[in-house]
Formats: structure tokens, C-alpha cells, sequence
């Protein structure tokens, strides 16, 4: 019997971290080895309704009330406090995710201060709406609107990029004056728990944020969003599930945000320089091994730079470094759990079936007997699929794409939105007016050109269709996270 390991990842509750229970326990597995590395303390339905009484009292005891420079305050102080704990951060989220250090140092848990930071900037320097109102020759009223916090926000977060996606909406709910129960995975829980230390040694009064952990039906993310003194609840997640707890809430009609799935395609016009598209979709289709919810699954590429652009992306998918998350060499990790990985070699199995040519990957590569118990994956091609096949139409969520040619722009704009999701498209061009006018009729709430997940954090961030409801992002935040009350003023 492999021994268990002592160390317990725990819910946090009205600012301390509760003692765990053995009765009721889940493992945190390493998916790199798919070794357990710690015990996870799963909440049950108290745990779950004392973290929202919690709330709901840290609220009254003055935090909804408290003054922007208060809030600005303890943001910035928790920006400056996971940077003086980078590596306990980086080293938490390796054990979660089994992603290489180099993109957890850069990507997630660089993004992490930045989200606290950006949004203190954006909470300090926004204004309100105001309007002066003419009912009358002579007369003149005021029209001002004051914005108030939702109140008791849950905040329901996936495994991809758990830290990165929390602070996301955990540091716009604060900046607006909300309490959180936060709900991460139960595949990624460490990173969570981290940050009630980091947040509390802030400043923040106990109770304003709350972590339990566990499953979704019939455990902590069901208890939350079911729970009746819940104001809000931001979401990020697959369609499937967003769907759900859209459905939970309705009842009680409380704001939902919710961030879902893609079936991302990338557009390759034939003006390109092939090398750096190549670079660019290399990236944007393998990006953490492709468990990215913008990661590109869809290349449509013009015919007559068809076979340059395959064969330099099979040349770059051979050039990855499958390996040990703490080696720099590594370029990419494995899949996020054995469960991910039966689903991602399913649709493996389906493109053969459904006439794909593989031309690279397809399969689980030979790793070194230490990784061996780990979720790896080859990173893999197709060509001779169009949009009818099942694996073009469904979310995969892995190191894939299918690759495309095309004839005319129109064909390609066709081709690019034939989906049910809306998230992400990217556009290779070096014709400027092409870019501008094929990016804009993207059916997606994010179109790049010529670059892929470039974000500026006050920029509207969603999708459309199954891609989800509402705009995270700069304002988009500031909105969902307060109700407005406008006052009108006779002067
Ligand atoms: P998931 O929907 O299985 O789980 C997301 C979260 O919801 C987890 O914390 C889970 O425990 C919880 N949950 C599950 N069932 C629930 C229920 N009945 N009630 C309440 N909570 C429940 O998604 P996942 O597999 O963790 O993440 C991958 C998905 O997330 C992909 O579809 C990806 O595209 C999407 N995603 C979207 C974005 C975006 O910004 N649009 C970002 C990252 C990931």
C-alpha cells in the first residue's frame, strides 16, 4: 500500500482554515505521475452554508460598506504578498496540474498579482453614470446611478488554469465590495487554499472570502449554487455544466456569468510568412496541452500554403518536450487526469473512424518509468475531415486540431463559423483591411489577428452560443460583480 500523504488541503471558512475530517476526504493526484500528493477535506452541505452565512456576515459587518481605498488597499497588498510567495504558488499549481514550470511561472501564476492589480486600477479610476434630465422647458433633474455590490458571489472555477482563471474573478468581486465562496476543481484544489493564507495576511476581514472544496452534483459546487442566500454565481467551466447551474439558479433569477467551452478555429490566408504562423498556431493549438478554453481545434488554411503550414506544424508538434513539470526544458504537460485522457483518446479513435489522416500523434507516448502513471498524450494532427465529422463539431480539450484548406475568404469565414460555441478565432493575414473585416465577422466574443491570447485585462472577455452568457473583463466585471440603484434628483 503506497503510503498516504500528510498533507491536507482544507477549506477555509470565516477566516480560518477548518479542521478536517478523515470521513470525508478525496485524493489530489499529481498528473504527471498520477501519484497522490495530497488529502482534500471534501465540504459537505454545513461547511458549504457556514461559508455562506459567513459571508453574507462579513458583508453586513462592513465590508459591503467599506470605502474603494480599503478595497484598493488590500488588493494591491495581496498582489505584492503572492509575489513575495511565487514559488509556493508555482509549486501548489505544479502539483495540481503536472504543467511545466516555465508557462507557470509566466502564464498563471504571473497573471495572478496582475489580475489583483488591474482591477484595483480599474475600481480606483471608474466613474459612475450620471445624466441631466429636461423634463420641461426650465426644469432640470439629475439622474446618477450608485453602484452596490451583489452581495454573496459564488465562484465556481475549472482545473486548466486554476489560479489564473480564480484571481480573475475573485479580485473584481473584491475590488466591488462582494464576499465569495469560491468552488475550485477537485482535480486543482491546492491553489485555492493558498490564497485564503495570502488574503487574510492582506487584510481582508474573515468571512469575505471562503473556500470549500469537492465535487459538482451532489457535493460542494451543487450545495453552493442550490444554496438560497447565494446573490450571484460567475461560472467558468463546460457548456454542459454552465447549462446546469444556470438552470439551478434561474428559480430564484440571480445573475449567472458564465465563461464555457470553444471549438476555436484559426483562419490561414495565403499572404502569410508560413514560419510565423506556424509559430503563432503552434502555440495557440498546444498551449497547455491544449486544455486552453481558447485553444485553437480548427485550422482553415488557404490551399496553395496548405501542405507548407502541415508540415511545419508537424515538424513543431515533433519538436515539443514532453517531460517532468520542474525540468525548464519541458514545453508541455500532460492532461489534467486519466478520466481526461480516456475522453481525449476516444475522439483519437473517432477521427480514424470518421476518415482522418493522423499526421502526427494519435496515441500515449513512451515516458521515462517516473512519469510513467501520468495522463500523457501525444500532440496530434488530422487532415481530411471537414466540418460534418464529430470531431470537428465537439470540444475536445487536448494537444489537437484538424487542418483544413480552403479556397475563398468567404468559404473560409463559412467554415470558421459553422459551430454552436462562440469563444476565440484567430486570423492569419498580412492584408490589413482582410484582417479587420474577416475578424469582425467572426461569430466569437474574442478575434485575434495575427497573434493569439494577447489580452489587455480591461477588454471584454466571453463567448457567444454555447460559449456562454455575459462579459467578464475590465467594466464587463464592474457591472456583473454591483447592481445599480439610479437616483433622480429634481433640481
Ligand atoms: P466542468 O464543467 O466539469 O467543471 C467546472 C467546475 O464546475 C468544477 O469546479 C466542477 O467541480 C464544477 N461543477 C461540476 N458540476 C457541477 C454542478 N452540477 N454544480 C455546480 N458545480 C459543478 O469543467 P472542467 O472540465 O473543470 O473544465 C474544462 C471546461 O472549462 C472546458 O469546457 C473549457 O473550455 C472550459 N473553460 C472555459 C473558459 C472560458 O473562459 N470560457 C476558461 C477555461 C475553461
Amino acid at each position: 500500500m503506497p503510503e498516504q500523504p500528510s498533507q491536507w488541503i482544507r477549506n477555509f471558512v470565516d477566516g480560518a482554515f477548518l479542521e478536517p475530517d478523515p470521513a470525508h476526504v478525496f485524493d489530489a493526484v499529481d498528473p504527471a505521475t498520477g501519484l497522490t500528493h495530497a488529502r482534500v477535506h471534501e465540504a459537505d452541505e454545513q461547511i458549504v452554508d457556514r461559508a455562506v452565512r459567513s459571508a453574507r456576515r462579513a458583508l453586513a459587518e462592513g465590508w459591503a460598506d467599506s470605502t474603494i481605498g480599503d478595497r484598493v488597499a488590500v488588493l494591491r497588498r495581496a498582489a505584492d504578498l503572492i509575489e513575495e510567495r511565487f514559488d509556493d504558488f508555482v509549486a501548489a499549481e505544479l502539483a495540481d496540474t503536472g504543467k511545466p514550470v516555465a508557462q507557470a511561472r509566466t502564464l498563471d501564476v504571473a497573471r495572478a498579482p496582475m489580475n489583483f492589480r488591474a482591477y484595483a486600477d480599474m475600481v480606483a479610476a471608474t466613474g459612475q453614470e450620471s445624466y441631466v434630465t429636461e423634463p420641461a422647458v426650465g426644469r432640470r433633474a439629475l439622474n446618477y446611478a450608485v453602484r452596490k455590490p451583489l452581495g454573496v458571489v459564488a465562484v465556481i472555477v475549472p482545473w486548466n488554469l486554476p489560479l489564473l482563471l480564480l484571481t480573475w474573478k475573485v479580485a473584481p468581486a473584491l475590488a466591488c465590495g462582494n464576499a465569495v465562496v469560491v468552488k475550485p476543481s477537485e482535480d486543482t484544489p491546492g491553489t485555492a487554499s493558498l490564497l485564503a493564507e495570502v488574503l487574510a495576511e492582506a487584510g481582508l476581514p474573515r468571512g469575505v472570502y471562503n473556500v470549500v472544496h469537492g465535487f459538482g452534483a451532489d457535493s460542494a459546487g451543487a450545495y453552493l449554487t442550490e444554496h438560497p442566500h447565494i446573490d450571484g454565481v460567475t461560472f467558468t467551466g463546460s457548456s454542459a455544466t454552465g447549462t446546469h447551474v444556470m438552470k439551478t439558479v434561474a428559480p430564484r433569477v440571480r445573475p449567472v456569468s458564465l465563461e464555457l467551452g470553444g471549438k476555436n478555429a484559426a483562419i490561414v490566408f495565403d499572404d502569410v510568412d508560413v514560419d510565423e504562423v506556424v509559430e503563432g498556431l503552434s502555440r495557440s493549438i498546444f498551449t497547455n496541452t491544449g486544455q486552453v478554453c481558447l485553444c485553437t481545434e480548427r485550422v482553415y488554411i488557404q490551399r496553395s500554403v496548405f501542405d507548407a503550414v502541415v508540415a511545419g506544424l508537424a515538424a513543431k508538434a515533433a519538436s515539443l518536450r514532453l517531460g517532468a513539470p520542474m525540468d525548464d526544458a519541458t514545453t508541455t504537460g500532460p492532461l489534467i487526469s486519466q478520466k481526461h485522457r480516456e475522453k481525449v483518446l476516444r475522439y483519437f479513435d473517432l477521427a480514424v473512424e470518421e476518415g482522418a489522416t493522423v499526421v502526427c500523434g494519435g496515441g500515449v507516448p513512451e515516458m521515462p518509468a517516473e512519469l510513467n502513471g501520468g495522463s500523457w498524450i501525444e500532440p496530434t494532427l488530422w487532415t481530411g475531415l471537414d466540418n460534418s465529422s464529430r470531431v470537428m463539431r465537439e470540444e475536445i480539450f487536448g494537444p489537437v486540431a484538424g487542418l483544413v484548406p480552403f479556397d475563398t475568404e468567404d468559404e473560409a469565414i463559412a467554415l470558421a463559423n459553422d459551430t454552436e460555441y462562440g469563444l476565440a478565432a484567430v486570423v492569419w493575414t498580412n492584408d490589413l483591411r482582410r484582417g479587420h473585416r474577416v475578424a469582425a465577422q467572426m461569430n466569437v466574443g474574442l478575434s485575434w489577428v495575427n497573434t493569439w491570447y494577447l489580452r489587455d485585462l480591461r477588454a471584454p472577455f466571453g463567448g457567444v452560443g454555447l460559449s456562454g452568457i455575459g462579459r467578464e473583463g475590465g467594466e464587463s466585471s464592474l457591472h456583473f460583480y454591483t447592481e445599480p440603484t439610479n437616483i433622480c434628483i429634481q433640481l
